[in-house]
């Protein structure tokens, strides 16, 4: 992957880089279609990356759909996938890690202890090997995003991040490679998420600019459907994932639960 990355690069090639756990969809296909529009070279990367999954998570049943993947990037003309294997990404006594300190405890991160440091590791990992100019991310994993621009901003990395819009199903649920665990009921239930998104913007734009009364009317929308269990609902600063106790800013309207064992998440931004 160096070899082939270092001839693009001597060449004067710009490259992009999307990094990815497989099992693509819509959402996955968006990134590669901006990289493919902003870059000569487009790599995209598979890696379910074990470091980012905690003991009791869903890593052994994540889905891995690697030969449909090809396909799809075959037809939207990606140059390079990156599949690499456990053991070639971690090498025997692999010890050091990149961690963002200060944000990779907040939101997903205060529920998936471990999981950031196991995102910003592989992350910086991927950039060393790629070497990319640009690498795409969803505004779907917002935290990501903030944690990965911060962790380049810290540490000089010589790549730029592009994020790219949420993409959703038509009825609004964010797509997601886990919404393949869903059955039909929890499918509809998991709209519930969506649903609080859209209630809060909407008392946004009715004048409430107060966290606490955005949040409470978020948990009402989702105390109808006790099936669906939020792990957390919060309004933040969406570079410092700090909580904002009203939006006189840009905020970051950020939702997790769980729709049986699934655990999904979902963001809107409110800018006034
Ligand atoms: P994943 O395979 O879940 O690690 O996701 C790989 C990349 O695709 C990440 O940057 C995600 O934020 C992005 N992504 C996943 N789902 C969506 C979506 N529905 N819309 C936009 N980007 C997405």
């Amino acid at each position: 992957m160096r070899a082939v990355c270092g001839i693009a690069h001597g060449t004067g090639k710009r490259l992009g880089l999307v990094p990815s756990m497989g099992a693509l969809h819509e959402g996955h296909l968006s990134l590669v279609r901006a990289a493919k529009g902003q870059c000569d070279v487009v790599a995209v990367s598979i890696f379910v990356n074990p470091t980012q999954f905690g003991p009791n998570e869903d890593f052994a049943k994540y889905p891995r759909t690697f030969d449909q993947d090809c396909v799809l990037l075959e037809k939207e003309d990606v140059d390079l996938i990156f599949a690499p294997s456990v053991d070639e990404m971690y090498p025997p006594n692999a010890v050091t890690v990149v961690t963002v300190e200060g944000l990779s405890n907040k939101l997903c991160g205060k529920s998936r202890p471990g999981h950031f440091r196991g995102v910003t590791t592989v992350v910086s990992k991927l950039f060393h090997i790629v070497e990319p100019d640009v690498a795409f991310f969803g505004q779907k994993d917002a935290a990501q995003v903030a944690i990965i621009r911060r962790m380049v901003r810290d540490l000089n990395l010589p790549v730029q991040i592009a994020v790219c819009p949420i993409v959703r199903e038509a009825d609004g649920l964010a797509m997601s490679s886990r919404n393949s665990y869903l059955n039909p009921q929890q499918r509809k239930s998991a709209l519930v998420l969506y649903r609080s998104l859209m209630q809060v913007q909407k008392q946004f734009e009715g004048g409430e600019h107060n966290s606490a009364k955005l949040i409470a009317t978020a948990k009402e929308v989702f105390a109808e459907e006790p099936s669906v269990r939020l792990d957390y609902f919060e309004i933040v600063d969406p570079g410092t994932l700090g909580a904002l106790s009203d939006v006189s800013q840009p905020a970051l309207v950020a939702v997790a639960a769980f729709v049986g064992k699934t655990r999904l998440i979902d963001n809107i931004t409110l800018r006034l």
